[in-house]
């Protein structure tokens, strides 16, 4: 079991204030669940310590990781809203009773429902905090699924697959992704999981010897011509991802490229591409196989040259060459957006992580449909200096479907679930789910009503926009309603959503 020296050892440098306020929470878990026992038989501590530790090792702030610590005392034990408030605070309840609210969010088994349940899952949350809570949470429910009845094993297994590892790989958590997916595999597909196990140890019985060998030749190379802050790794590709490839490739283990991958993780932009030089001189680059992320980033933010090289001793290669930042984001996506040191502990509520990031770019208008022109006025002045942050805008663009079939983008577009859907935020971050095609029309309805029937006009992501403007998917829109402002006939030309169009068909014709 973790202990709360454990978990407080991976925080960088906590303040006083932020390791009592974890001690306490570690406490009140383990007094709260002290008479519960894992399928294990362990203490049910072992859980929630480890869910602790593991954001405390992603570098979450200290309110998630308490809110981790406290995750299933509501829903499991007598503790209730009020004392996680009174002990904790508003915030610490707000994360819990998000993680416990997506309890209830149930897999039904059929595509159909998969995919509403997705969305479900990510509006659900309304603060990032909840899913990765959540995620971190799944991940260790995983890593003991062996305990648990065989009845049960399939569902979760398949519900970590179809729900979890699609939100996980959206949010850029590859790490986790990758973890989940490996765990869930033998479950869910028992024979392909053992197919690919064996086609792996034949094919590479000493995979980490020979990457191994094949680092410290390029380590002594890069030493070589100068460049000196530079950190190696490897990594033998997902079971559950080549698992994918195999299918594709018609199972020929010699036709996938990336099984062995190395990383160079290198202090700046400029140093990539110089490392990316060096590697071409040192070892035969594949033709077509030189991918530059860090110009053309993934859809879900990632950055990264990747190139595929033979080796003196004849061994394929892929090489992944990113800075630290880059890396970090490519291992823990939002999350690492997240940091530590954005946010110390104090008393301050903050109801919402998506509007911690988005700053109040306007007042809201959103929510009051009946402001003043006054306050109008007053909310177009304020001024705005911090950036949208990049995954946000990035959250679901299009996948480039005609990309070259061998890369990974087709893998990403199986499991994009956004295809139809665009999900926009309100100015103070809340989630807001439409179709494809939508407009600004469709989000004043899908607000409130008296919102859509009053709307004067839009900005997107602060810009004043015609209300025809098809909205995107990260887009922060705000409306500005006026009291005299009405539905026009011109609206059903644009408005996608059926709700839109019945509210402004009933006002048009309670007008006439
Ligand atoms: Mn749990």
């Amino acid at each position: 079991m973790h202990s709360i020296q454990d978990i407080l050892s991976q925080i960088h440098s906590p303040s006083d204030a932020d390791k009592a306020l974890i001690k306490k929470a570690y406490d009140y878990a383990a007094e709260a669940h002290k008479d519960h026992k894992r399928y294990s038989g362990e203490p049910y501590m072992t859980h929630t310590s480890s869910v602790g530790y593991k954001l405390a090792a992603m570098g979450m702030e200290p309110r998630t990781i308490c809110a981790g610590l406290l995750h299933d005392t509501i829903e499991d034990t007598p503790v209730t809203s009020e004392d996680i408030e009174r002990n904790f605070g508003e915030e610490v309840l707000f994360l819990v009773e998000g993680v416990t609210k997506l309890s209830s969010v149930r897999y039904y088994g059929t595509d159909r429902h998969n995919e509403s349940l997705r969305k479900l899952f990510v509006a659900t949350s309304q603060d990032i905090r909840v899913l990765i809570i959540k995620l971190v949470d799944r991940l260790h429910n995983m890593e003991t699924l062996g305990h648990v009845p065989a009845e049960k094993q399939q569902r979760i297994a398949r519900e970590t697959l179809e729900i979890y590892v699609p939100v996980a790989h959206r949010l850029g958590m590859g790490k986790l992704r990758k973890e989940l997916e490996d765990l869930a595999f033998p479950y869910v597909y028992p024979e392909e999981s053992k197919r690919v196990a064996d086609i792996l140890t034949k094919r590479f019985s000493k995979a980490e010897e020979i990457l191994e060998r094949e680092r410290k030749i390029l380590q002594k190379r890069l030493a070589e011509v100068g460049l000196i802050d530079f950190h190696t790794s490897f990594r033998v590709k997902g079971r559950y991802s080549l698992y994918h490839k195999l299918k594709r490739k018609e199972w020929d283990i010699d036709s996938i490229y990336d099984l062995l991958a190395m990383r160079i993780v290198v202090n700046s932009v400029e140093d990539c591409y110089r490392s990316l030089g060096i590697i071409h001189e040192l070892w035969r680059p594949l033709p077509q196989r030189v991918k530059d992320y860090i110009a053309f980033p993934k859809p879900n933010g990632y950055q990264s040259l990747h190139t595929t090289v033979t080796t003196q001793n004849g061994n394929i290669l892929e090489i992944q060459i990113r800075t630290a930042q880059m890396h970090r984001e490519s291992e823990f996506g939002v999350a690492s957006h997240i940091l530590y040191k954005q946010t110390t502990v104090t008393d301050e509520p903050k109801p919402s992580m998506f509007g911690a990031l988005i700053p109040a770019l306007f007042r809201p208008f959103t929510r009051r449909a009946t402001a003043s022109e006054d306050e109008i006025e007053k909310s177009v002045s304020t001024p705005h200096s911090q950036k949208i942050p990049r995954w946000i805008s990035q959250i679901g663009q299009t996948y480039n479907e005609t990309e070259n079939p061998t890369s990974d983008f087709v893998e990403d577009a199986e499991s994009d679930f956004f295809s139809n859907r665009i999900f926009v935020f309100t100015p103070i971050g809340d989630v807001v789910d439409l179709p494809v095609g939508a407009t600004s029309i469709d989000f004043a309805y899908a607000i409130h009503s008296e919102v859509g029937d009053h709307t004067f006009g839009a900005k997107v992501n602060r810009k004043l926009v015609q209300l025809d403007t098809e909205l995107k998917n990260g887009d922060i829109v705000e409306i500005e309603t006026r009291k005299s402002a009405k539905p026009s006939p011109k609206w059903l030309h644009f408005a996608k959503t059926s709700l839109a169009r019945r509210r402004i068909k009933s006002a048009l014709e309670t007008e006439n």
